[in-house]
């Protein structure tokens, strides 16, 4: 159990490093932010940044040398360099999880063997795995780069108009650079919700109520909690959390999205080893938002009550949306956070806005 004043090492710079340091603030820790961008969102609300590449090798001593704990806030992180630091030093979450969420070929292989239902999927390394696949999987699907995407990059949705014959097929896998990839099938889900999940250093389990979530072009526009679900539903999708967690031995927060089927059936997504865009909402309505309860975790402290105490509707500001703070900063039970991002490109997330409201829910 970290002592007050110890120091957290977060690998990522970006606005979940930026609110996990406010976290670890509140609980009396340092935080040392590794993050190649100079003045990045979390380097401003953290006590110190080490500006380097991920992987570089002095900046990685130089935090082993700094820090009592690791952790990180998005997965693109080098494996290795997270491996060899876990040699020297505690790296929550375990360096596995990590490994296994980075490519979707182990990741839905995992989940499948944890015994959490996936769609069905294929591996596509060439354009006949491509055709075959899409035989397979009814003719249609969405062709996902194993490795290296996010909100919606690095993928294809393919139907019998825009993939029959060698031609399309051939500008499908051009259009994700002929990476390995996956197909999926499509999914005809009635909504998309999460779990937010945490597992403390003893084993102890703590799960977050479920969020609905909305995209808009790949990308996460809004999480409503209470999600429209059945009770039934809300349990089978945190008792698939739980499994998770336990499967992967894991330590702090972590995501897992899944598609809710018209039959109140889960399909898991895709998990992240990480606090997650549709847990932003916990920080307005739970007494320990995702944040604190990462910090908890990795700092080896108990898992704080996460109990609900109020219904909430969260709201991503990108790109421009960002214009609107003047008019959001005087509409009633609003909170709003900002990331101190100096420029707003488009689809780019500049911060975000949760409404409370008394639970009913
Ligand atoms: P992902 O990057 O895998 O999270 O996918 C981004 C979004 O694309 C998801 O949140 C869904 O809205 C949609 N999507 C992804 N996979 C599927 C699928 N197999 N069937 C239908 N929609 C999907």
């Amino acid at each position: 159990m970290l002592k007050a004043g110890s120091t957290i090492g977060i690998i990522g710079g970006g606005q979940l490093g930026r609110m996990l340091a406010m976290a670890a603030a509140r609980l009396s820790f340092r935080t040392i932010i590794l993050e190649p961008q100079a003045d990045c969102p979390a380097a401003q609300t953290a006590n110190r940044q080490i500006v380097a590449a991920y992987d570089d090798k002095a900046a990685l001593a130089e935090l082993v040398e700094a820090c009592d704990v690791i952790t990180y806030e998005f997965e693109n992180v080098s494996i290795e360099a997270v491996q060899e630091l876990a040699e020297k030093i505690g790296v929550y979450p375990p360096p596995a999880a990590l490994e296994i969420s980075q490519d979707r070929f182990t990741e839905k292989q995992f989940l499948n063997e944890s015994g959490i239902a996936t769609a069905p999927w294929r591996l596509v390394d060439d354009a006949d795995m491509l055709v075959s696949a899409l035989a397979a999987l009814g003719g249609q699907g969405i062709l996902k780069t194993r490795r290296f995407g996010y909100d919606g990059k690095g993928q294809v949705r393919l139907t019998p108009e825009n993939s029959r014959g060698a031609d399309k097929i051939n500008a499908a896998l051009k259009d994700i650079g002929h990476a390995p990839a996956i197909l999926e099938g499509l999914m005809a889900f009635e909504r998309e919700i999460s779990v937010i999940a945490a597992r403390s250093r003893n084993g102890e389990v703590a799960l977050f109520d479920i969020a609905e979530n909305v995209h808009k072009n790949g990308i996460l526009d809004t999480s409503t909690v209470p999600a429209n679900i059945s009770a039934e539903t809300a349990a089978a999708a945190q008792l698939a959390a739980e499994k998770l967690l336990h499967a992967l031995d894991y330590v702090g927060v972590l995501g897992l999205e899944f598609f809710v089927m018209p039959d109140g059936t889960l399909i898991a997504n895709e998990f992240a080893p990480r606090v997650h865009n549709s847990g932003h909402w916990t920080e307005a309505a739970n007494p320990v938002s995702q944040f604190d309860q990462h910090i908890r975790a990795v700092a080896g402290l108990p898992l704080g009550d996460t109990t609900r105490h109020s219904d909430c509707r969260m709201v991503n500001l990108i790109g421009d949306d960002v214009l609107q703070v003047e008019a959001i900063l005087a509409e009633p039970h609003a909170m709003l956070h900002l990331y101190g991002k100096a420029e707003a490109r488009a689809g780019r997330k500049m911060g975000h806005v949760t409404y409370i409201s008394p639970k009913k829910g």
